[in-house]
């Protein structure tokens, strides 16, 4: 059975992955460059423990058991996760029994280990937190990873498991026969199907649109962020939530995974035709820096490293929309994949492949006998014992190269990320950390350029940021 799933982002990647246990003819469209750099590239990475999603929704039925399959997850396809755990914070009466409602709401959707702690306890644990705090709800499921690695990781072992991807193809339609899709379309080729998985982020609601199944309309809420330097990466140890309203989470504090400070995001909602619209604003900067204030006070924004913008794929149910369409008998939708769509993804790809393809759609699977689960990334090399990186450096004078300083990426880790796929500098970038420090890229984006250059037998000039014709270089200014 020939089966495509429409968009590389972590939840198409993980369905992929998931799907190819099974003796399945997969393939993945995706109309960037690269996997993982929708919706995936830019939020807050979090994996919520599930307390604050309402009982009922498919929020709540899928973010818990997601958070808890991660570790499974992290260690078969070898990506880094910390569960560092998250606070909720009260200043007032009224925003404790917010906590105190979230405390039994998590308690009903299965959110293991929650505890209310008290001021002292809060401030023995995160002595920077404003003094003015009362209490907080404890999740120490909690945790935080690189979003677009999970998406790197489970497309990497998907294709090991026999998967093919599709890069820079847009789906633009369907050939079909009655009720039945029977090809994909894309701008450049067709794809034969007996199966297709839409999970296009925000922009499924237009593939379901163009397939004629159903949808729900989709609209970009933006979020923006601060990023500070890692110098002050340890301000807090755990992922700061406020109390959350109606419409959101809030604006949080938390620790990146390589060391940083996350402050963010925002939440505005934006008509659908700004779909592709990344700009920060002041205004949301500035509402960044006084909330994140009051939370904690020795926030120095001094040492800012960057800004950017998330867009979160926004549905009037404010719920995933998830389900075979009654009028396109072989389409499948995972859209409106909004927060906690990241922690949430690992239960959706087992909810698709068993519940919805095997139970409700009656396909039956054959699992493969050789199957392998496990994928290893790209090794750290300075984390290396010093007599493994000398012998290694022997064999390698690459591996003794550090092209980024902020984050001690060598020449080989670069070598290996264009081994594995990368073709852009921001390619390089998410799969190595390589000009995600304090620089920016500032130092080292030319040397990494060099050694695409090297590598992909091709000129400088042809070398891209992120989409074709982001170029860097136009030419030679003298021979
Ligand atoms: C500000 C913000 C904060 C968030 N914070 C969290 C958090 O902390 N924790 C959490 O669990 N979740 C969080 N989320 C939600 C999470 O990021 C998303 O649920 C998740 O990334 C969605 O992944 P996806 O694969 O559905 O979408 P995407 O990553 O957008 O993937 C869809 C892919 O489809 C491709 N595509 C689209 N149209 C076509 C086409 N016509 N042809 C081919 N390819 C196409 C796109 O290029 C894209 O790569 C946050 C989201 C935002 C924006």
């Amino acid at each position: 059975m020939k089966v495509v799933v429409i968009g590389a982002g972590v939840v198409g990647s993980l369905i992929l992955r998931e799907l190819s246990r099974y003796d399945l003819e997969l393939t993945i469209i995706e109309k960037n460059l690269d996997v993982g750099w929708g919706v995936t590239k830019a939020n807050s990475a979090i994996l919520h423990a599930g307390y604050d999603d309402p009982v009922g929704s498919n929020r709540a039925k899928f973010c818990a058991k997601g958070n808890e399959m991660y570790t499974q997850l992290s260690e078969e396809l070898d990506f880094e996760i910390k569960r560092i755990g998250s606070y909720v914070v009260a200043f007032s009466d009224e925003e404790k029994k917010v906590i105190e409602e979230l405390y039994e709401q998590g308690k009903i959707n299965g959110v293991p280990n929650l505890e209310i702690h008290d001021r002292t306890t809060l401030l023995e644990k995160e002595p920077n937190l404003s003094k003015d705090v009362k209490c907080g709800l404890w999740a120490p499921t909690a945790g935080i990873t690189e979003p677009w690695m999970v998406a790197i990781a489970a497309i990497e072992n998907a294709v090991s498991n026999g998967a093919r991807v599709v890069l820079n193809e847009r789906v633009i339609g369907f050939e079909k026969k009655g009720t039945r899709i029977i090809k994909v379309i894309t701008d450049k080729n067709s794809y034969e199907t007996d199966l297709v998985i839409n999970a296009a982020g925000l922009f499924a609601d237009q593939i379901a649109i163009l397939a004629e199944a159903e949808y729900v309309p989709l609209h970009p809420r933006r979020g923006e962020y601060i990023l500070l330097d890692k110098k002050v990466g340890s301000t807090v140890r755990s992922i700061i939530f406020p109390t959350p309203t109606k419409t959101s989470k809030g604006i949080l504090v938390l620790p990146t995974i390589d060391g940083g400070l996350l402050l963010g995001p925002t939440a505005v909602d934006l008509p659908s035709d700004m779909k592709n619209e990344f700009k920060t604003t002041v205004e949301g900067l500035t509402q960044i820096k006084s909330f994140t204030k009051q939370l904690v006070p020795s926030l120095d924004f001094s040492q800012t490293v960057k800004t950017f913008c998330g867009l979160r794929p926004e549905s009037p149910q404010k719920d995933f929309f998830i389900g075979a369409s009654a009028r396109v008998e072989n389409f499948i939708n995972v859209m409106a994949m909004r927060s906690p769509g990241l922690t949430a993804a690992p239960a959706i790809a087992k909810y698709v492949s068993q519940e919805i393809i095997q139970d409700e759609l009656g396909l039956k699977l054959s699992e493969k006998k050789d199957f392998n689960p496990f994928r290893k990334g790209i090794k750290k090399i300075v984390e290396l014992p010093l007599e493994q990186w000398q012998e290694l450096v022997k064999k390698d004078p690459a591996a003794g190269r550090l092209v980024c300083y902020c984050n001690e990426v060598t020449e080989s880790e670069i070598v290996e990320a264009i081994r594995r796929g990368a073709r852009t500098l921001d390619g390089v970038k998410f799969r190595t950390r390589a000009m995600f420090g304090r620089c920016q890229g500032g130092f080292c984006s030319i040397k990494i350029m060099k050694i695409l250059e090297r590598e992909l037998k091709t000129d400088m000039s042809q070398i891209a940021m992120k989409s074709p014709g982001s170029w860097i270089v136009d030419g030679k200014v003298r021979e």
